[in-house]
């Protein structure tokens, strides 16, 4: 089994879900008391967040790439940046260390197609949704990508960063994404890209009428199968 390293903490609510996933993965493969070799590197995500808004994504690049190679000389044989906005700086990270990255919108894609969709809706930060680092990853595999109206975009930014990543989870917030989901499926969307690591912990699939693509546990699953692979 190769291990597995984490750059994770953006937030720790959803880094507590990959460190869960991992191991219940590894032991569903595995049989008994086996568990995921892997290493955490957690950021403060407040350091992030605050170069995010500044647009200082360089200087956060340099955090995460400054993490990688810990984790590297940590013994980590694959990597995975725990947050599908901070896939942005995907290249500088990967470019910092000679283990492979496993980037979250290629397995995300890679789910998309193996269920046989074309179109899907996106819902991640405000970042994610609005920028091209991710829809143009998700497009460059054939796929057409909505994104909700600018109402919708802000409600889902502002729940992820007001709420889901202080481990706040509400009825009425859930409520406000089923609307936005209903309305990126009135506009031809046939499933739904939860590209937010913390949004599965709002989110069940019984909020949406088509297939949702839950990025933390697409992750994890490659990532496990990745490690399992000699
Ligand atoms: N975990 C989130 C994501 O997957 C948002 C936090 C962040 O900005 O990194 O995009």
């Amino acid at each position: 089994m190769k291990t597995i390293g984490l750059i994770g903490g953006m937030s720790w609510e959803s880094t507590a879900e990959y460190y869960r996933l991992l191991n219940v993965l590894v032991r569903e493969r595995l049989g008994g008391l086996h568990s995921a070799k892997c290493v955490l590197y957690s950021v403060d995500f407040a350091e992030i967040e605050r170069l995010q808004v500044a647009g200082q994504w360089e200087e956060a690049g340099e955090v995460l790439a400054a993490a990688a190679r810990s984790l590297e000389a940590a013994g980590a044989e694959l990597l995975l940046i725990c947050t599908n906005t901070m896939h942005k700086v995907a290249d500088q990270v990967a470019g910092a260390v000679a283990v492979p990255l496993l980037h979250l919108a290629d397995t995300t894609a890679e789910a998309v197609l193996a269920a046989g969709l074309g179109k899907v809706g996106l819902l991640g930060t405000a970042f994610t949704m609005e920028q091209d680092f991710y829809r143009e990853r998700l497009a460059s595999h054939g796929l057409d990508v909505l994104v909700p109206d600018a109402a919708g975009r802000a409600e889902v930014h502002r729940v992820i960063y007001e709420e889901l990543c202080l481990g706040i989870v509400r009825d009425d917030s859930r409520a406000a994404y089923r609307a936005v989901i209903a309305d990126l499926v009135a506009s031809g969307a046939e499933g739904i890209v939860l590209g937010c690591t913390e949004i599965e912990l709002l989110v069940r699939p019984e909020d949406s009428p088509v297939p949702l693509f839950a990025t933390t546990r697409l992750h994890a699953e490659a990532a496990v199968r990745t490690a399992l692979t000699t």
